[in-house]
């Protein structure tokens, strides 16, 4: 891997930057492989990629159906934040938290990684006492929160509207949440992946699976058959799609969520501000651009596009809270598809066929996630057991009834 540094780059801009080699290797489909993981999102990147380094297995291919990173993990606003409400959660989101802080030294990549805080705001006394329950719970599991009064908000975020429609009483901040660059995310896991020996397919979709004896053997693509004793599912919005071909039935629903940007401006807004209640969360890019997020759309859709309702009812929220940006001209704005479970966890690990392994049903809340879920579904693989931190993110939880219902410590309520 050709090593991104000050000497480096000052090499190359002194030969013309015209002797930079390709991020990652375009490898042909071989036939067989160790494990294929289906799906290049940052999910199956960082699963590849921790399978090469700490397992030693580096036979691995992703095979993606698109373009990598053109799935959700290029889609989303970016939020990386830890404080959920139930312990077994918060250890997870946390590991993922502490791993991002590390990353871009870990991959050789500036990901872009900045801890600005999340906070998220109260607009009643109920809300209010919620919010503390919820940062209360959060410190019980070592995850740092603060509750803020209206004024210590007013003075973090001087262009909010503390007294709109949707007046501001309160809220709580996570100062170690923030956002990192998407793509860069993602395009540092496939550059260290592929320079591990780890083959990233593009163009490839898979049509199925081949099956005997109540195993895995291998799968079916638009370039041909490939072998491999283990396969990782991490399609995201298609995890049921891809999952019935295995003949699994997985309670997953799939809904568009849509997310905009304004044109550029100057530094205006340097924290991460989420409303639950109104559903619309605001932060804005190192390249000025004002990123807007809002609820999921209300009906099923495999259409990567949002719904006009959703888009203009975010919109006026925004605006409610932040009167000043109305002078602004949206630029663009764009869908993923979801995949959202009935306790709004993930599913990680094992499925009833052997071999065949889980990564979905992260819903609205996967990018923050990349590192730990592909940390983590790594072990699983290598040890064909779930790594204790997703032991209770199993798809057997629905059928136990040991659900973990974090709906409520969603940003926002989807
Ligand atoms: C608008 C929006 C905002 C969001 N905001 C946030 C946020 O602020 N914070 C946060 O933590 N999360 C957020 N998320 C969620 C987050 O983006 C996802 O949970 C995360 O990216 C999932 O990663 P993934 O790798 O599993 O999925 P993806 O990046 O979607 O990757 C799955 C890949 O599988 C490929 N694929 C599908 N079927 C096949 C097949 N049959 N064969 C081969 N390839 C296939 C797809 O093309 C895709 O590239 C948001 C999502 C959206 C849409």
């Amino acid at each position: 891997m050709q090593r991104y540094s000050l000497l480096n780059l000052a090499r190359h801009a002194l030969r013309g930057n015209k002797q930079w080699r390709s991020a990652w290797r375009t490898p042909t489909l071989r036939r067989s492989y160790d494990v294929v993981v289906i799906g290049g999102g940052g999910q199956g990147l960082a699963t590849a990629y921790y399978l090469a380094k700490e397992h030693g297995i580096r036979k691995v291919a992703v095979l993606e159906k698109g373009w990598i990173g053109g799935g959700n993990s290029g889609r989303n606003t970016q939020v990386c934040r830890s404080n959920y409400f139930y312990p077994s959660s918060a250890a997870f989101y946390d590991h993922s938290l502490k791993l991002y802080e590390g990353l871009s030294r870990e991959l050789n990549f500036n990901i872009m990684f900045s801890q600005r805080g999340v906070l998220a705001l109260a607009h009643s006394e109920h809300e209010l006492e919620i919010n503390r329950r919820w940062a209360n719970a959060t410190l019980m599991s070592g995850v740092d929160s603060e509750i803020l009064a209206a004024h210590d908000i007013k003075k973090l975020v001087p262009r909010i509207n503390l007294q709109s429609s949707y007046p501001v009483l309160g809220g709580f901040i996570q100062w170690r949440g923030g956002i990192a660059r998407h793509d860069a995310v993602v395009w540092a896991y496939a550059r260290a992946a592929s320079a591990l020996g780890v083959d990233i397919i593009q163009n490839c979709e898979v049509h199925g699976f081949q099956l005997s004896d109540g195993r895995v053997r291998g799968v079916e693509t638009s370039q041909g058959a490939v072998s491999a004793d283990r396969v990782v599912m991490s399609v995201a919005g298609h995890s049921s799609v891809l999952a019935q071909r295995a003949g699994l039935r997985v309670p997953i629903t799939t809904m568009a969520l849509q997310a905009m940007v304004t044109e550029p401006v100057k530094p205006a807004l340097d924290t991460i501000v989420v409303s639950g209640a109104i559903h619309a969360y605001v932060s804005q890019s190192d390249r000025g651009e004002i990123v807007i997020g809002g609820g999921a759309d209300a009906y099923n859709s495999y259409a990567q596009r949002g719904g006009l309702p959703v888009m203009r009812s975010t919109i006026a929220a925004v605006l409610e809270l932040f009167p000043s940006f109305s002078r602004l001209r949206l630029m663009r704005q764009w869908a993923g598809m979801v995949d959202i479970t009935p306790d709004t966890t993930p599913i990680l690990g094992l499925t009833p066929v052997d071999g065949l392994y889980i990564n979905g049903g992260w819903g609205t809340g996967g990018f923050k996630a990349i590192p730990a879920g592909g940390h983590t579904m790594a072990a699983t693989v290598a040890n064909n057991r779930p790594h204790p931190l997703i032991e209770r993110f199993s798809l057997s939880r629905f059928e136990r009834g040991a659900l973990i219902d974090e709906g409520a410590a969603a940003g926002v309520a989807h």
